[in-house]
């Protein structure tokens, strides 16, 4: 296969697409004919981008058995060897940055200025980061061994960078995988296909089968040895379900409905430009979103007039436009399922406040916004919108916050905002989450460990506690810190 230098700007990306029209899967190091395919369209239009091939239980098994074929020879390479690919991986991400932040925001609807400054920049760090694990993996995990063949399903919100948190580690730990991305969002999947390729990793490494749920039970009903999920709590539990009592190994990354707590002592501007980032960041289609803001009644008033003058300041519309805030969500079936939450929200006697803002006329877009007035009983109080719509409701002392925070059948993330330390100390240890921040929110890192407790999930991406998962064997149990306390 001949590869040119990586188109940057969206016409050449248009044009990199017009060329390929129809992608097959990538499969054993190469790509497949085409099958029976479904659209990927560009949110913020309509317009169809590509082909995809919807993958069969038959194109699973392939993939599986190029995976098990490749996975000895994988895990037989020094550490140091696997690390060369996982760098090139991560130099080739870079190469093709600004071809891939276009791509992304063409088939998310995100905005430029997030796949630019976030998205990518993140995958090639996370890719950087595990090469330096497959180095250390000896010396750091000794007479550990990978898992084997893994099957990653993803979703839709960060589709690359959810890429880069199932396959890096799980290479740098010595298996290999199938991936699954979103049916919605297959695109930069199938561009990182073709770097796999044109650095040469080895065939069937890194396989990638797309496709909708179908193809994805299929490769949890398949024969891989684990299977790493990141998606809704709903397909999270029937994939418990299916695994159960298969001998496979599984991690979830399930939904939220995060808590972000503003104390009465906070720095109201800092917590404003925190839900900023928290909840319209990415449309709200995030998993950790601070979707539940919880306020101390001394400063609700203050803080919910500069969060309703910071809302109409908010610039939404076209996703390649470097001065927008908020671009398209991901899919017609998403907007309406946001629509339809908020409406029920209302309907039980919340309040919408939401941004003025002239929306384009066509594309899936939506006017961020908050309800008020939610009482426990009103569907959106636990329910995850998954759009830019928070909930706001007041509390009176910091353990009245711990409770309403904890009150949630989730527990991924919450953020506390106040200028005490010992007072964010004292919530941070009280809330139940996977990952508390405090005075910020939404901040990923490779060398960080992310992941939720109850119904958000368990294992952990990133960090130590993330490679964890990719092994098993004597040193594997238990991370050196957590035997440590
Ligand atoms: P989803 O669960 O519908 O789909 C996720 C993936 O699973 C897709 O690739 C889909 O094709 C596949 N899938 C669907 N049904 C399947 C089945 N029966 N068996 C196997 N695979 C199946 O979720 P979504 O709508 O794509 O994503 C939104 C959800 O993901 C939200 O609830 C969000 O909170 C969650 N999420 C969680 C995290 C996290 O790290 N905890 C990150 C991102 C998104």
């Amino acid at each position: 296969m001949e590869y040119g230098p990586a188109p940057e700007s969206a016409t050449e990306v248009l044009k990199w697409l017009a060329a390929r029209g129809t992608f097959g899967h990538f499969i054993g190091g190469a790509f497949t004919a085409p099958g029976v395919t479904f659209a990927t369209t560009n949110p913020a239009t309509g317009e169809n981008l590509a082909q995809i091939t919807q993958g069969t239980a038959a194109d699973i098994a392939a993939a599986v058995a190029a995976a098990r074929a490749a996975q000895p020879g994988w895990a037989a390479l020094a550490g140091h060897e696997r690390a060369k690919w996982l760098y090139a991986m991560a130099r080739h991400v870079q190469k093709r940055e600004r071809f891939l932040a276009v791509l992304e925001s063409l088939d998310n609807g995100k905005p430029i200025r997030e796949t630019r400054d976030i998205d990518i920049p993140l995958v090639a760090r996370h890719f950087y980061h595990h090469a330096g694990w497959a180095e250390l993996l000896a010396e750091e995990f000794p007479g550990a061994a990978p898992v084997g063949v893994c099957g990653q399903i993803i979703p839709w919100n960060f589709p690359l960078l959810m890429l880069a948190w199932k396959i890096a580690p799980a290479l740098a730990a010595g298996n290999t995988v199938v991936l699954k991305p979103a049916e919605y969002t297959p695109l930069t999947a199938l561009a990182f296909a073709e770097i796999c390729a044109e650095i040469g990793l080895p065939a069937g490494v890194v396989n990638i089968v797309t496709g909708d749920g179908e193809t994805g039970a299929a490769l949890v009903a398949s024969k891989v040895d684990k299977i790493a999920f990141t998606g809704s709590t709903e397909v999270g539990r029937a994939i418990r379900k299916a695994t159960a009592g298969t001998g496979k190994a599984l991690t979830l990354e399930l939904g939220g409905k995060s808590p972000f707590i503003v104390c009465a002592d906070a720095d109201l501007d800092a917590a404003v430009e925190g839900v900023v980032e928290s909840i319209w960041f990415n449309q709200g289609q995030v998993c950790c979103a601070g979707s539940r803001i919880l306020v101390a009644e001394a400063v609700e008033d203050a803080f919910t007039r500069r969060l309703t003058d910071r809302l109409a300041r908010l610039r939404v519309g076209d996703p390649l436009d470097k001065s927008v805030d908020m671009g398209a969500l991901v899919h017609p079936v998403q907007l309406a399922r946001v629509q339809q939450m908020v409406a029920a929200g209302m309907a039980a006697g919340a309040r919408l406040v939401q941004a003025e803002c002239k929306l384009p006329a066509k594309g899936c877009f939506y006017a961020p916004g908050f309800l008020t007035g939610v009482n426990p009983a009103n569907p959106v109080a636990d329910a995850e919108i998954f759009g830019p719509v928070a909930t706001l409701t007041s509390f009176r002392t910091p353990d009245e916050a711990v409770e309403l925070a904890n009150a949630t059948r989730y527990g991924l993330a919450a953020s506390v905002w106040t200028e005490s330390v010992n007072l964010a100390m004292d919530l941070a240890a009280k809330v139940k989450a996977g990952v508390v921040w405090v005075n910020s929110a939404n901040i990923f890192d490779a060398g960080a460990a992310f992941g939720g407790m109850r119904e958000s999930g368990f294992g952990r991406e990133g960090g130590r506690a993330g490679l964890r998962d990719y092994l098993r064997g004597p040193e594997v149990a238990e991370a050196p810190e957590a035997q440590a306390t």
